[in-house]
């Protein structure tokens, strides 16, 4: 027997065979040939789930074409079709938690990749301003659909650019902290993307990523006969704990950099909205706490990467 459910958050849809990439015959992360099927989500085309057994990164074996996810995404932001994201409140609450003491600086620098309306830094920026952190801080929100938010700009002392791509960041610039919050898994090059990310960081700065971990769970489902979508072409890749706890050992960068943090991320739904949802969250997510990594379940990782100091550029 299998039972098959489907997700209303990111469905799963396969695009025309001309939309599709050709397969890739060896980790798109870190060129390991040691990679390991773990199940299809679709046979004609067939369409595999892979793991890297080197760099631990799962990924789609056959990707959509640049251009088709440029459309999906289009429709993605235009259409209601009452996915839910995360409270920008509650996540910037933990982050604050998280970095644990910033710097005080007179204009503080934010790179917000993949923001959407650039909520998350702007609120950032407000408690910067309000703790007296800074006394102005300028936003570069990168996104395909970079955009300003309902309630726009909140303060003259925050100065927010919404930019298409990296390309339109000037040359030399520099950040304070760099956010990439759920984007890594929706990009088609999140090697490259990563390694621009990190290279983008001030001496001391802050980087912080957020991405799905869910291949362990789908696996296991699928080994009792619980089948669920995947959230195909939304998400192509997925980064669990041993993918980041090598992170810098993969990218080489481990002289530059240091990973602060490696942890379970934050649940994403809340108990007034979705609460059987969040309370299964919720419990896959405890073991994580006490076995951390040991235990494959947790759902989403999240780490905190430090750019060192004192080092030649
Ligand atoms: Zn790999």
């Amino acid at each position: 027997m299998q039972i098959t459910l489907h997700r209303k958050k990111h469905s799963q849809i396969i695009p025309e065979l001309y939309e599709i990439e050709e397969r890739f015959k060896e980790c798109p992360f870190c060129k390991s040939k040691e990679i390991r099927f773990v199940r299809s989500i679709v046979t004609t085309p067939e369409i595999n789930v892979i793991t890297c057994q080197k760099c631990h990164i799962g990924y789609i074996d056959r990707q959509p074409t640049e251009t088709f996810l440029r459309e999906f995404y289009k429709k993605y932001y235009s259409k209601d079709d009452g996915h839910t994201t995360i409270d920008p409140h509650a996540l910037v609450n933990h982050l604050i938690r998280q970095f644990g003491k910033l710097r005080t600086k007179n204009t503080f620098s934010i790179l917000d990749f993949g923001g959407g309306d650039g909520s998350i830094s702007q609120l950032l920026a407000n408690y910067l301003l309000t703790s007296n952190l800074a006394q102005q801080v300028n936003i570069s929100n990168v996104d395909y659909n970079a955009r300003d938010g309902e309630g726009g700009h909140s303060s003259y002392k925050i100065v927010k650019n919404n930019l298409l791509s990296f390309e339109a960041i000037p040359p030399g610039k520099k950040f304070d902290l760099v956010i990439a919050s759920a984007i890594l898994e929706h990009v088609k090059n999140p090697r490259e993307t990563l390694s621009i990310l990190l290279n983008y960081l001030e001496e001391n700065g802050v980087f912080y990523a957020r991405t799905p971990w869910v291949y362990p769970i789908f696996n296991a489902l699928t080994k009792v006969g619980i089948y669920i979508d995947l959230p195909y072409p939304a998400h192509l890749f997925d980064m669990g704990n041993a993918f980041w706890n090598s992170i810098l050992k993969t990218l080489n960068l481990s002289s530059g950099f240091y990973l602060e943090k490696s942890c379970t991320s934050l649940v994403e739904s809340s108990f007034r909205e979705r609460p059987l949802r969040t309370l299964i969250a919720h419990l896959l997510k405890i073991p994580s706490y006490i076995f951390k990594n040991h235990y494959h379940f947790a759902g989403g990782w999240e780490v905190i990467i430090k750019r060192r100091a004192g080092l030649k550029k």
